[in-house]
């Protein structure tokens, strides 16, 4: 049995619906799926039910974007309460910011002389956290761009004229965040993101696990992540981080975790969540 630990809905950047995410999971012979879309948790509840309809399992998560050393890091946080306080209020603050950055990239657009409206990105995103991969559709669908790479390479990539930096959390505040809501924190991808030296960083401050496999990770990076995850004791995890159709055929299953390794991050989940109800109790007492 194998899981799929990194897959995104339409609730951002994906194209599937949360039932279609767990409808092809179970079809490509996945006994458990991760629905982690960025800084929402707005379409766990639905693959949740659609998860166990299939009969496999479903894991609430969602990706944090984040930053550590003026280096964006993507913080993966599963097995998440979803109607935990503190996480919403921080989620509904990050996906505000996402909202709030459309529009400063439609006005950037339009001071290129791109007629795109901020209204047109959020019509065609139907999203509550809306990103540039949004707004690269509008560019190509209303044909300022023939392609969704043009789009990011002309306009939307760090340090073209339509970029916009995020708002981002510190590593270490989201990490606690996902702890608090009772969930295991996982560093994302990180040859994408390219700073070694920050997996013993976030290790000390909290990080339960590292995201060895991933589509664009390479043979040698894999092993290379597997030793630093134990050499740092980081539990192992690994998923396709699959956008739908919106990257040509869809990725999901194309990454398949060792059940092991999933039931591992499972416990270490109960763990924290017992922990956590000791902690309320202490508090109340
Ligand atoms: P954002 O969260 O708004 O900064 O957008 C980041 C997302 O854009 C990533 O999660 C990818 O899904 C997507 N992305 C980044 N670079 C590219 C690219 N060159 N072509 C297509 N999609 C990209
Ligand atoms: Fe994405
Ligand atoms: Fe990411
Ligand atoms: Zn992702």
């Amino acid at each position: 049995m194998f899981a799929d630990l990194h897959l995104h809905s339409h609730f951002s950047d994906g194209t599937f619906t949360p039932e279609e995410v767990a409808d092809r999971a179970r079809r490509c012979g996945l006994g458990a799926a991760a629905l982690t879309d960025h800084d929402t948790v707005e379409g766990g509840a639905r693959f949740l039910k659609a998860c166990s309809e299939e009969g496999i399992e479903g894991v609430l998560g969602a990706e944090l974007t984040a930053e550590e050393d003026d280096t964006e890091v993507h913080i993966l946080g599963y097995f998440l309460d979803p109607t935990h306080a503190r996480l919403s209020t921080e989620l509904a603050a990050c996906q505000q910011t996402r909202q709030d950055r459309i529009r400063q990239m439609a006005a950037k657009l339009n001071d290129l002389g791109i007629p795109l409206r901020a209204e047109a990105v959020f019509e065609l995103a139907q999203c509550q956290s809306p990103g540039r991969p949004h707004v690269a559709r509008a560019l190509v669908t209303r044909g300022h761009c023939r392609s969704l790479d043009e789009a990011f390479q002309r306009f939307l990539r760090m340090g073209r004229p339509a970029w916009v930096p995020k708002r981002r959390m510190s590593a270490a505040f989201a990490i606690d965040l996902i702890h608090d809501a009772g969930g295991v924190a996982v560093m994302a991808h990180p040859a994408l993101t390219r700073k070694d030296s920050l997996i013993p960083k976030l290790a000390d401050f909290g990080l339960d696990g590292l995201e060895c496999w991933h589509t664009k990770h390479t043979a040698a990076q894999t092993d290379r992540y597997l030793a630093q995850a134990n050499e740092c004791r980081l539990l192992i995890t690994g998923g396709s981080d699959c956008h739908g159709m919106s990257k040509g055929r869809p990725l999901i299953g194309s990454v398949r975790l060792p059940w092991h390794y999933y039931e591992e991050l499972k416990e270490a989940a109960a763990r924290r969540k017992a922990a956590n109800l000791v902690d309320q109790a202490a508090a109340k007492s």
